[in-house]
């Protein structure tokens, strides 16, 4: 067995700035995503003082529930994205594979931070 699979300094540093890049990419999404809810349901609101049997009624609500559980995606991503980055710091198990403690290897934390298993466990519990 050799020694336990620990990140370097600048791995580190990498995998905080891919971490970082994501959570803003995320924030923007966020941000106009609920702008589009809000939009719709604004819309919906409309629609209810028009006509009861209006067409666009079920349009709507569709679209309200495709927004929103993008949003819910968006917003447990970020949550696990945040929970990463404090996981990066702490040096207590991140980037070992929780299935078969094996190190998961930088190229996939880049790639995936939120990674809890290796890429071969991953498939394998597919
Ligand atoms: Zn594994």
């Amino acid at each position: 067995m050799g020694a336990p699979a620990q990140l370097t300094l600048r791995e580190r540093r990498s995998l905080r700035a891919a971490v970082l890049q994501d959570l803003d990419g995320l924030d923007g999404q966020i941000a106009s995503l609920t702008r589009a809810f809000d939009d719709i349901v604004a819309a919906n609101e409309q629609a209810n003082t028009d006509d009861e049997h209006d067409p666009e009624g079920t349009t709507i609500a569709f679209e309200r529930s495709q927004v929103s559980s993008l949003l819910r995606q968006a917003r447990d991503d970020r949550a696990a994205l945040r929970g990463t980055l404090d996981r990066i710091d702490d040096d207590t198990g991140y980037g070992v594979c929780t299935e078969c403690r094996g190190f998961i290897g930088i190229e996939r934390l880049l790639a995936l931070p939120a990674a809890a298993k290796c890429i071969a466990c991953a498939r394998m519990s597919r």
